[in-house]
């Protein structure tokens, strides 16, 4: 389906917002000015969301800050989570996007989880024609970006906007 990505995002980020309210953690939010169109699976794309917004509030410390920025390339658009947690060691990043891998045992313990996240998160990215990536400081925080390309039937076509 076609799918809003600048209102689906607020709104995914918003629910976040809702679920959190007594953990203290700021959701910031930056979208175009103009909606932006995709072609996706909603369901999918809600997973892929929770999976990356998850992480953000799992591994941020109370009061923490996590950002959302949702930003329009030539051919595609980019969304960017960004949290201010306890970021990955440089020598785990590769691993991360593997099923079951988790950081650190001991220290992911307590905070519960199979490593599966980030893997099902790929997949859903890739079945959808984009990629997905980490940047992360280790004791900073981390960033998570994933691509997907345009709809560009309807970005050209403001006729045919459904939402
Ligand atoms: P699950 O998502 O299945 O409940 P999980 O969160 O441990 O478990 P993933 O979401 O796949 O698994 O993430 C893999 C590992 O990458 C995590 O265990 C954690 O060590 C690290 N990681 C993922 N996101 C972040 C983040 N935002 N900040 C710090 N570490 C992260
Ligand atoms: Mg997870």
């Amino acid at each position: 389906a076609t799918i809003n990505l600048t209102l689906f995002t607020e709104q995914i980020v918003e629910r976040f917002q809702m679920s959190t309210k007594n953990e203290s953690i700021l959701f910031k939010i930056k979208v175009p000015s103009k909606d932006v169109f995709i072609i996706g699976d909603r369901d999918k794309l809600t997973q892929l969301m929770d999976n990356i917004l998850s992480n953000a509030v799992k591994y941020s410390p109370e009061g923490g800050t996590i950002s959302c920025v949702v930003k329009e390339e030539k051919e595609r658009v980019i969304v960017t989570i960004k949290d201010e947690g306890v970021g990955i060691p440089k020598e785990n990043i590769p691993y991360v996007f593997d099923r079951f891998y988790r950081v650190d045992k001991a220290r992911s313990r307590n905070l519960g989880g199979t490593g599966l996240g980030l893997a099902i998160a790929k997949e859903i990215v890739l079945a959808h024609g984009g990629n997905i990536w980490v940047s992360s400081d280790w004791g900073k925080g981390t960033a998570i970006s994933f691509s997907l390309p345009y709809d560009e039937a309807v970005n050209e076509d403001e006729d045919d906007r459904t939402y």
